[in-house]
């Protein structure tokens, strides 16, 4: 349990006493708490980051958010998350919460609580459901881009950690060179960076046939500029690269330790921005983690929006896996597709690499595809590094076992640095590995408060930034959490 949620009919509940004293800063923070629970880090800081309760008045709310698209954002699809969070914590029904732009300026207000209010029956809240919209691409001219005509929006995906990426793009195809410049998309291997790229691409040109196109790869975009330099042909490198209405550039980490490249896109990057051209990268890391990447370009690339795609959840692995299924002109049995995405959940590209080897093998032998005969297919693609899970008291009784101590010290009242430091690591790993809510974290560690488990968390994240040994001492400790 997280915060202490009791029936609203009740006269008295055990946070009332807390929350008379509670103002609309601290109940935003603690909503805020329980959000980042639920979405991914890069939703968070894009949708959450410069929202506030702005009212708070007998169970009327007002949000107040920055700009509209993060208020149809929230309203569509946080609307319900965050009703029911505010109600779980002040124990009071929600009436009405509205989202209204404005930004911060006034001190943060007692809330204005009311007695006995029954909560909104559930089939009244409003659920918005957020519409994706699918679209038809066709190719169209005779571009010069070397964009996949099948990596499409339409033949994306879409599940929740790809989700905001892909909203993103299509923002971005439907509106270049507004907000959302440039756009940045990062994550793993295989999880639909490019598909995204070429979808955006592809989609343009549907909207504008005589749209200006430029794709490249960070390798391509280096080795031109290399090759622009030695033959003296600077000004066509130029003209090639900032007349456009679109540059991708994908994998653009690969530009670490390349000076020269990085001062030219940093030239090319400026020239198209001031001109409202827009620009898409991807990589599989966000521009901060980039090694060696200028200051200046890290804070250019972080201008306009990040967003990550993650690894998708099976149902969403399913839904590729029948979707490539149908591209293949291959069917398999829902049960078949089922086995195949539990079995393989590392990232898309090795999902349908999966599916091409039991095609192949299906087709070569002949036979139609049953369980029995795609298992000794999936054996071989079976990703090695399971993630076991791990239960709070495992991750206790390792970190105290590291640093030579006992869980009871762990548990215990005294706040010898030798013993916080520890206990500290605990909490961070908890909130960090396992998403565990703050009031958990506590609980868990000998019913502290929350507020020291967010402090805990907050100074380890930081120490993280700098402190190499405790770098490695997080590395090792993760590694015994999930060996073997
Ligand atoms: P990345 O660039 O992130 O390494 P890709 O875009 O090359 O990954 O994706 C690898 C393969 O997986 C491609 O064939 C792509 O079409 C497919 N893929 C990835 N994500 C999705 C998705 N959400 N829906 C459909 N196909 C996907
Ligand atoms: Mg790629």
């Amino acid at each position: 349990m997280m915060w202490p949620v009791v029936s609203p009919d009740r006269a008295f509940s055990p946070c009332r006493r807390w929350l008379v004293s509670m103002n609309t800063h601290e109940l935003w923070e603690a909503v805020l708490g329980e959000m980042e629970l639920k979405v991914s880090k890069a939703h968070f800081t894009t949708w959450f980051q410069k929202t506030f309760v702005s009212e708070y008045r007998s169970g009327e709310v007002v949000i107040g958010v920055p700009n509209t698209i993060t208020q149809q954002w929230l309203s569509k699809k946080h609307h319900r998350d965050i009703l029911e969070t505010i109600q779980n914590i002040t124990n009071q029904a929600v009436r009405s919460l509205t989202y209204r732009i404005e930004s911060r300026s006034t001190a943060p207000q007692p809330l204005v609580l009311e007695e006995k209010k029954p909560a909104i029956p559930q089939e009244q809240i409003e659920d918005y459901g957020f519409v994706s919209v699918g679209i038809n691409a066709e190719t169209g001219g005779s571009g010069t881009i070397t964009v996949n005509p099948s990596y499409t929006f339409q033949t994306f995906v879409v599940g929740k950690q790809n989700e905001l990426a892909h909203a993103a793009a299509q923002a971005v195809a439907a509106q270049p060179g507004g907000t959302y410049n440039p756009l940045f998309i990062y994550g793993g291997v295989g999880l639909g960076k490019t598909h995204l790229l070429h979808g955006i691409a592809n989609e343009m040109r549907r909207r504008n046939p005589s749209v200006r196109i430029l794709y490249v790869t960070c390798e391509r975009f280096t080795n031109d500029f290399i090759n622009a330099i030695r033959s003296g042909k600077g000004k066509e490198f130029k003209d090639r690269y900032r007349n456009v209405d679109l540059l991708l550039i994908d994998d653009i980490q690969f530009i670490t330790g390349k000076e020269g490249t990085q001062e030219e896109f940093f030239h090319t990057f400026n020239a198209l921005h001031q001109d409202q051209k827009q620009i898409v990268i991807s990589s599989d890391r966000p521009p901060k983690s980039i090694a060696s990447l200028e200051k200046r370009l890290q804070s250019r690339l972080e201008w306009g929006m990040l967003v990550d795609v993650g690894l998708p959840d099976l149902e969403t692995r399913i839904a590729i896996l029948g979707r490539k299924c149908i591209e293949k002109a291959f069917p398999l049995d829902r049960e078949i597709l089922h086995y195949v995405a539990s079995n393989i959940y590392s990232n898309v590209r090795e999902l349908e690499g999966a599916l091409n080897k039991i095609i192949a093998v299906h087709q070569f032998r002949n036979i139609q595809p049953t369980l029995d005969t795609i298992k000794p297919v999936i054996a071989s693609f079976e990703s090695e590094n399971v993630r076991k899970t791990v239960t709070p008291r495992q991750l206790i009784s390792i970190v105290s076992e590291y640093f030579d101590i006992t869980i009871d010290d762990i548990l215990g009242k005294s706040r010898e640095k030798k013993l916080a430091f520890p206990r500290q690591i605990i909490m961070y790993l908890m909130r960090e590995e396992m998403k565990t809510s703050y009031p958990a974290i506590g609980g868990e560690l000998g019913g502290r408060d929350h507020t020291t488990a967010m402090h805990a968390y907050g100074k380890i994240a930081d120490l993280l930034k700098t402190d190499e040994k405790l770098q490695k001492d997080l590395e090792l400790i993760k590694q015994k959490l999930y060996a073997g």
